[in-house]
């Protein structure tokens, strides 16, 4: 097996990532992916000798309105039934594990023990050296530039270092997956979505072992680094970027910080956590994120190429569903089927044409504004 990077491992969004793990999202399927990621994550020094730098602190998911309590509830009750631990608590408990937030309309919150976050390069690294040392190869500053099929199957890619045969492709491209679908006329609807998080220089009362804490209802979510904290969220009014195409040099590179489109998460991060009004700002970070018209994964083998799979659309929680799609992916081209029902996920939804890209963009746009929409969970 040959892993083609046409940079430097991580530097498409991986490098950039906040490194955020949480397992309870609203399908059983992607939940159990995630929950799968955090069970390797746990063991991958063991393994690799590589530190990933997982931390696993727990996380806090905060209630600040009655709808969102009752959502929490349901969600906690939903949960359980798959053995995913999770206990609703009261304010003041809510405060003791992270207390630099005020109780202003704190309702309650979800306690997710096993969750945690990550350094996303130590992760990409760390299970770098464990394909390695299962025998997978790696060629960076290999862009693959073609891929060859041969009566209706992958027989090859072309890369800038020269062409390779195989009978199997994932394309699992990120932000450039629409682009790398297209040399086999596959059209996947990844649109690039810019997110942003600030860091903070350290700030008095943050411990190392705080929990990654999200408060839906305003937003955003932060998670303590070196002393400070990270702070991102999913802003009313997001904006797409290279809808016209990704300039060919975009490699381990950051959009300009949109202080502008950060302020109204600010404000709410403040309102959550009023001690950030006097922290130092070290850096906006703004970064491209591959985005799908429906919010979920695009995953599977396409309609009309056999061999040729994909792996990509992951929506803002690649990092946190990595290690389970890796589970899952291996177990679909073994077998021929996924492992469990991801008909959600099928890159066959779209069909063989994807989606129009401007519908594309404009459904992945409303998609991320309601993030952190209360949801009802889907049970099959
Ligand atoms: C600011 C920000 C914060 C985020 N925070 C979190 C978080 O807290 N938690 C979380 O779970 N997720 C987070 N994410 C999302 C996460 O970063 C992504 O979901 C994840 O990194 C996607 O990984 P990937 O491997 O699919 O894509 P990428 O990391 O983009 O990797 C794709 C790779 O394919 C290579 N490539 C592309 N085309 C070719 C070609 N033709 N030939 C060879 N190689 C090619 C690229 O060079 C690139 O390295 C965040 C994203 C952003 C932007």
């Amino acid at each position: 097996m040959v892993v083609l990077e046409r940079g430097e491992l991580t530097g498409g969004s991986t490098f950039h990532a906040a490194g955020l793990v949480g397992q309870l999202r609203s399908s059983v399927e992607l939940t159990r992916i995630n929950m799968a990621s955090v069970e390797l994550y746990r063991r991958l020094l063991e393994e690799t000798g590589r530190d990933p730098g997982w931390k696993g602190v727990g996380s806090l998911r905060v209630a600040s309105s009655p709808a969102r309590l009752a959502e929490m509830a349901d969600r906690e009750r939903w949960a359980r039934r798959f053995g995913l631990h999770l206990e609703l608590v009261g304010a003041r408990e809510a405060r003791e594990r992270f207390p630099l937030m005020t109780d202003a309309s704190l309702e309650g919150a979800l306690w997710l023990p096993s969750d945690g976050h990550v350094d996303p390069a130590g992760l990409a690294n760390a299970l770098a050296d464990g394909a390695k040392g299962r025998g997978v190869k790696f060629l960076t500053g290999a862009r693959v530039v073609a891929i060859t099929v041969k009566g209706g199957r992958v027989a090859g890619v072309v890369a800038e270092s020269g062409p390779i045969a195989c009978e199997v492709v994932v394309n699992a491209a990120g932000i450039w997956a629409a682009e790398v679908g297209r040399m086999v006329g596959l059209g996947i609807p990844v649109v690039p979505m810019a997110h942003q998080y600030l860091v903070t220089a350290p700030i008095d009362g943050v411990r190392r072992d705080f929990p990654v804490m999200r408060d839906p209802d305003r937003l955003v979510y932060f998670r303590e680094e070196v002393g400070g904290l990270v702070v991102g969220g999913f802003e009313r009014r997001p904006e797409a970027w290279g809808l016209d195409g990704i300039p060919g040099d975009f490699t381990h590179r950051l959009l300009p910080p949109d202080w502008e489109r950060f302020a109204p998460l600010m404000e709410g991060a403040i309102a959550r956590v009023p001690a950030l009004a006097g922290a130092t700002a070290i850096r906006l970070v703004n970064g491209p994120e591959a985005y799908t018209p429906d919010g979920e994964f695009i995953l599977g083998e396409a309609p009309k190429v056999g061999g040729f799979f994909v792996a990509a659309g992951f929506c803002a929680h690649g990092i946190a569903g990595a290690g389970g799609v890796g589970k899952v992916m291996a177990a679909w081209i073994l077998d021929g089927r996924p492992p469990m029902d991801l008909r959600r996920m099928d890159v066959r939804r779209f069909g063989p044409d994807g989606r129009e890209p401007p519908r594309a963009a404009a459904d992945a746009i409303r998609v991320y504004a309601t993030y952190y929409d209360i949801r009802e969970v889907t049970v099959r």
